[in-house]
């Protein structure tokens, strides 16, 4: 369903595309590993989830739509052993959310491999012809799969030779891990747009788009995979390459709002801690006399502890999420409809009414939720409702793996923040500024991607065509 039903499960927040794990670690039970570092990762995609485990030169795949809990069992699990295993959670961006285009994928144009990708390939549909050309078949409709091919098709004796020619013609945004009977190799696009990590497991390595989910398998963060290098995890251990120049850093400031989990660390800091300040800076900048700070949980909840340390007002939950809403949630139907958003979250009359509320959440796309959110509020009593934002006004798509809705959906589209406002029957509203997001995060503005808040394209304006169905239109098509 969509919002423009009145109704909506899932948050209407940006969704982030994908999360990536790695590991090679002979004598653990690898597979269990990826099932617990997919685990961690599961807020990164709900779509779909898949691990891919390689014993005795033999790879096996396993992958289904649903959650890693659903498409994962103890008896699958105990039939996947190996030495080293990749797996990959879903939300599809190039590509629809069909099985085909669930990872880890398979191929063997030549050189068996399973590869798991984050992000999204601006040059999809070029690369997508060549190999057609070429004769090679594709399953499904997804950028990942033309990396699979171009990696497997290469001739390279090994599969190091075969990233290191093939990195240098994709572009866009691309996390990516690859396994063969080998080895573990993972890169990262030379902008380091998405993220990926390295940790230690012992005297054996490991990778994942984030540090917690190293956390749940008592491994340890490394460093993060640099911009444009190869890391190599073998027999030998790891090896790693600085494939392709590093070019103008553009890793995505949102990871630092949003994506990325509040426990994980990323470029040297732990989100929750920056979220905080994302708050406190909040405060700074939009004051509101009010007597209670609420947040919209739970990815507002960092930023409503820092805004309300930093006013002095008290906090408390006045609105309570129910944890088990997910997206494949059963639809309510009529009756239950009406109800609208209280099957996700129930507002407490006991702790709002009377309340000049000051409602904190990290980011507003389209404003169909925060408009149920400040109408349910109003219903439970609360005298006066001023949002306040913990990012930028979304304006632009993201063109590097991130799905936004289109422009014309967002509401921040050709609105100033008073009639935004007026739109969501706020008292008051207020975005923190992008120097404020700079500013929490201690972050360089020349070193990350904000094109959702500013437009400003870090590899260029990208072609609005090129988006999420883009190769599935140029299949229809021959
Ligand atoms: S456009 Fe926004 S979501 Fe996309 S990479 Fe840039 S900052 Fe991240």
């Amino acid at each position: 369903m969509t919002p423009d039903q009145g109704f909506s499960f899932d948050r209407e927040g940006p969704r982030e595309e994908c999360g990536v794990f790695g590991v090679y670690a002979p004598g653990h039970e690898v597979s269990r590993l990826a099932y617990f570092g997919l685990y961690a990762l599961q807020h990164r995609g709900q779509e779909s989830a898949g691990i891919a485990t390689c014993e005795g030169g033999m790879i096996t795949t396993m992958r289904d739509q649903g959650l890693v809990s659903q498409v994962f069992s103890e008896e699958k699990l105990a039939a996947m052993q190996g030495d080293m295993a990749i797996g990959h959670v879903r939300y599809s961006t190039t590509g629809g959310g069909s099985w085909e285009n669930a990872q880890p994928i398979w191929r063997d144009d030549g050189r068996e491999v399973a590869l798991a990708h984050n992000g999204n390939l601006t040059n999809a549909v070029e690369l997508w012809g060549e190999l057609k050309e070429q004769g090679l078949k594709f399953r499904g409709t997804s950028d990942s799969e033309i990396i699979a091919a171009l990696l497997s098709s290469h001739d390279g004796k090994m599969i190091e030779d075969a990233v290191a020619d093939v990195m240098p013609r994709l572009r866009g945004a691309y996390s990516t891990v690859v396994m063969t009977k080998r080895a573990i190799v993972a890169f990262r696009d030379p902008h380091g747009i998405r993220p990926l990590s390295l940790g230690r497991l012992g005297d054996r390595f490991v990778v994942a788009s984030e540090s917690c989910a190293f956390d749940i398998i008592g491994a340890e963060l490394m460093r993060e995979v640099h911009p444009g290098e190869m890391v190599s995890l073998t027999e030998r251990g790891l090896e790693t390459r600085q494939v392709v120049k590093a070019e103008r850093r553009a890793s995505c400031v949102f990871e630092h709002i949003y994506f990325s989990r509040p426990d994980s660390r990323l470029e040297g800091r732990v989100l929750q801690q920056s979220r905080g300040r994302m708050g406190e800076i909040l405060w700074r900048e939009a004051p509101v006399e009010a007597d209670l700070v609420i947040s919209v949980p739970d990815s507002g909840n960092p930023a409503a502890a820092g805004f309300a340390r930093a006013s002095g007002l008290p906090r408390d939950d006045g609105l309570i999420k129910n944890r088990y809403v997910a997206r494949t949630f059963i639809q309510p139907g009529q009756e239950l409809r009406k109800h609208g958003l209280r099957l996700k979250f129930n507002p407490l009359p006991e702790i709002v009414a009377g309340q000049r509320l000051v409602v904190v959440d990290d980011s507003i796309v389209r404003g169909n939720t925060t408009r149920q959110i400040v109408g349910m509020l109003r219903a439970a009593g609360a005298s006066e409702v001023h949002l306040r934002i913990s990012a930028p006004p979304i304006r632009n798509p993201c063109h590097y793996g991130v799905d936004m809705s289109t422009r014309e959906e967002m509401i921040a589209h050709n609105r100033s923040i008073e009639e935004i406002a007026a739109e969501l029957e706020a008292d008051s509203l207020a975005y923190l500024s992008i120097a404020g997001v700079y500013e929490a995060i201690g972050g360089d503005p020349g070193e990350h991607c904000d094109a959702c808040f500013t437009g400003d394209y870090p590899l260029g304006d990208p072609d609005e065509a090129d988006g999420k169905y883009a190769l599935e239109t140029a299949s229809s098509g021959v």
